[in-house]
């Protein structure tokens, strides 16, 4: 039986994690030409099973960043396939804890060429086990960060190229290096546009206030989620453009993201974010959200896979 995480997804076949290896001649390795995706499974006790959370949406987003950034893998690979296979892999790595999957497909041509077309293209997959990356229940201290949000003119900020991700570990580098827990980019234009690597949300006059997805945000799923949410509760949304001063004068502020969960703001710049606490419209997401992933409830059945058991791994077939 495999460690967690020992199998990973890498040319095609699973194998184990050391024998997944690339040049370092390897284009993506030299240029940052590749798109990756971050999902979540929760191991739910209450139902001994493994649910992946919003599965299709995180395979249709690697789908269309590929296609933005001339990403072709060599299979026929539709969303229906990279389901198939995520399933796979996390069943004969035979979970029973959360997990953080990384799908990335990425340009695995050696060719020295700044370009996107015509070099090959491959798919790896890796999984590790993963709880709470940060402290849900306390409120984070951000900052607004001097490096402004990549401009969707200059790399697209709707797909998720790995190589964007150095404009948010600067900006996440600088918040942490000042003493702050995370840092907000605005626009190249001056607006709020979302954290290092989550959106934002604040409450202003109890109307729940998202950046809009053409102030350079990744359209993020659990933004998604949290929408659905406030709709479902008849809370008043407003998905548009934020100004500065609305961050710095929120009741409210959290952040969402597959990593961050829902997490809340409390200090902004120094300024206390409503009473200090995490306000109750943020408590009663972050407490609704958390239900569904973990299925602590039977909403939202759509949102959760669950992971079933590989014939190769089933008991049955073991004794
Ligand atoms: N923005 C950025 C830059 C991110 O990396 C992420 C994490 N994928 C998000 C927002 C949140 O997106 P999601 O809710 O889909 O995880």
């Amino acid at each position: 039986m495999s460690q967690p995480g020992e199998i990973v997804y890498f040319e095609g076949d699973f194998v184990p994690s050391d024998r997944a290896r690339v040049p370092i001649s390897t284009h993506a390795f030299n240029y940052g030409t590749g798109c990756f995706e971050g999902i979540r499974a929760y191991w739910s006790p209450r139902r001994q099973e493994l649910n992946v959370i919003r599965l299709r949406e995180h395979a249709e987003r690697l789908l269309r960043s590929a296609k933005i950034l001339h990403l072709e893998p060599p299979e026929q690979l539709d969303a229906a396939r990279v389901e198939a296979i995520i399933l796979e892999l996390l069943a004969r790595n035979d979970y029973h804890e959360d997990v953080y999957i990384r799908p990335i497909l990425y340009k695995s041509g050696t060719t020295i060429k700044v370009t996107l077309a015509g070099i090959d293209s491959d798919l790896c997959i890796f999984t590790q086990p993963f709880g709470d990356y940060l402290d849900i229940r306390k409120g984070l201290r951000v900052m607004i960060s001097a490096w402004r949000r990549i401009d969707d003119n200059s790399i697209p900020s709707r797909a998720k190229p790995t190589g964007a991700y150095l404009n948010a570990a600067l900006a996440s580098d600088e918040a942490r290096a000042r003493g702050f827990d995370e840092a907000i980019m605005l626009t190249a234009d001056g607006h709020v546009s979302e954290a290092s690597s989550s959106n934002l949300f604040l409450v202003l006059d109890g109307v729940l206030v998202t950046p809009q997805a053409t102030d350079d945000v990744l359209v993020g799923i659990t933004r998604d989620c949290v929408m659905e949410l406030a709709r479902e509760r008849g809370w008043p949304l407003e998905v548009r453009r934020v100004d500065r001063s609305e961050l710095l004068s929120a009741d409210e502020a959290f952040l969402s993201g597959t990593g961050v969960q829902i997490a809340p703001v409390t200090m902004v710049d120094g300024r206390t974010v409503g009473d200090g606490e995490m306000g109750p419209i943020t408590s009663e997401l972050q407490r609704a959200y958390l239900d569904v992933v973990r299925a602590e409830v039977d909403d939202r059945p759509e949102w959760r896979t669950p992971v079933g058991v590989p014939e190769a791994a089933a008991p049955a077939r073991r004794s």
